[in-house]
């Protein structure tokens, strides 16, 4: 649990007051651009990092003061930081043998994760004679066989090349299922996130942005910087104008103009708001042949088509700006053709313009 936590170097304020209930067993994904303190945050967890203010809480026990030994938690690095003079069985014995452990005992942890991880027949390698995936499950292992009541990991995969990545994640779902142990897992990488994590914290600029599942996170971004953050391609985003004619009101802009529904204009006029942004995630869009400037649709054209083998992602330009929607593979698209393009209006988000705040 973490309450309030913050961390200062100089003027530089990493983390600043981060509050946090990490559930007993839980994964738990830190997900934020470079520099958003995550790693920071990881390292007061740990113990490598003096906190600067608020508190550290593991099960009861105040962390705080204590010394990173005495908390009962393994960190695995993205650098492995293996002892290249030792072998793998030596590396993975190495902590528990500073222990004073029986070397029974100690043998028979090293065997147990040995086999977890598929390193029976390595354990008398040396880290240099290791691909990089073998390398990092070392390190897991060193992990693992301490059996600490919580596992730190620091961006563990981004070492590895694409394809052994995608490998390593799913390993280590299936690992984290069988171990069942408290994990914090820091990664700039979305993908690692929405399918690792049991729940995700969003942090940017040293706070949380959001936290919550990978679905409630995609689907209900709280504000506009976890919206934009999370999917791939991003999602569209148009500044628009809160205005009314007739009766109704509209959200409109250059390209888009949008009626909303009575209870939606009844939460735009309580907030205030004149300036919003929508966004429509590119998946959530359908093409139209020609461009009639209907309410509700884009009229734009088809600049770049990108195949993907299973999908198509389409952008097209309306007026300068550039807007990405996602079809079937099939799709018959044409670069060059002029379209309509129809946001769903069940998918569209609405943010306040000026504090980023989602209002559905
Ligand atoms: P990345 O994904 O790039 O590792 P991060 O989210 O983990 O980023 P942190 O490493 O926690 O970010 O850093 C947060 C901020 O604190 C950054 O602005 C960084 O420059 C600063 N910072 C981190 N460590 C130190 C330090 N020892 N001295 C001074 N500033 C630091």
């Amino acid at each position: 649990r973490l309450h309030q936590l913050r961390k200062s170097f100089g003027k530089v304020v990493a983390v600043d007051g981060v509050t946090l209930d990490v559930q007993d067993g839980e994964f738990m994904v830190f997900l934020g651009p470079s520099g958003c303190g995550k790693t920071t945050t990881l390292r007061m967890v740990a113990g490598l990092e003096t906190t600067s203010g608020g508190d550290i809480f593991i099960g009861e026990r105040r962390v705080n003061d204590l010394s990173p030994k005495e908390r009962d938690i393994a960190m695995v690095f993205q650098n492995y930081a293996l002892y290249p003079h030792m072998s793998v069985f030596e590396n993975m014995a190495f902590a528990l043998q500073l222990r004073k452990m029986p070397g029974e005992e100690i043998a028979r942890r090293v065997r147990e994760a040995a086999d977890l991880l598929g390193l029976e027949g390595l354990l008398e390698r040396r880290p240099r004679q290791l691909s990089g995936g073998q390398r990092q499950r070392v390190a897991l292992g060193r992990a693992i066989v301490r059996e600490p009541a919580a596992f730190l990991m620091d961006e563990p995969l981004s070492n590895l090349d694409a394809q052994l990545r995608a490998q390593m994640r799913t390993e280590l779902i299936r690992l984290h299922r069988r171990l069942g142990s408290t994990t914090m897992y820091v990664t700039h990488d979305q993908v690692e996130a929405l399918t690792m994590g049991h729940r995700i914290v969003v942090m940017n600029g040293g706070t949380v942005q959001q936290v919550g599942t990978p679905r409630e996170i995609y689907d209900r971004p709280r504000n506009r910087f976890v919206a934009a953050f999370i999917g791939s391609p991003t999602m569209n985003l148009v500044d628009c104008e809160v205005g009314s004619s007739q009766g109704a009101t509209y959200l409109s802009s250059p390209i888009l103009r949008y009626a909303v529904k009575p209870e939606q204009a009844r939460l735009l006029a309580e907030r205030g708001a004149g300036g919003v942004t929508v966004g429509f995630r590119p998946e959530d869009v359908t093409l139209h042949d020609g461009a009639g400037p209907l309410d509700g649709r884009i009229a734009a054209g088809v600049d770049v088509v990108e195949t993907l083998g299973s999908e198509l992602h389409v952008y097209l330009v309306a007026e300068g700006a550039t807007i990405v929607a996602k079809t079937g593979a099939d799709a018959p698209v044409r670069v060059g053709a002029r379209l309509s393009l129809e946001p769903h209006p069940e998918r569209i988000h609405v943010f306040e313009r000026e504090s980023g705040v989602a209002l559905w």
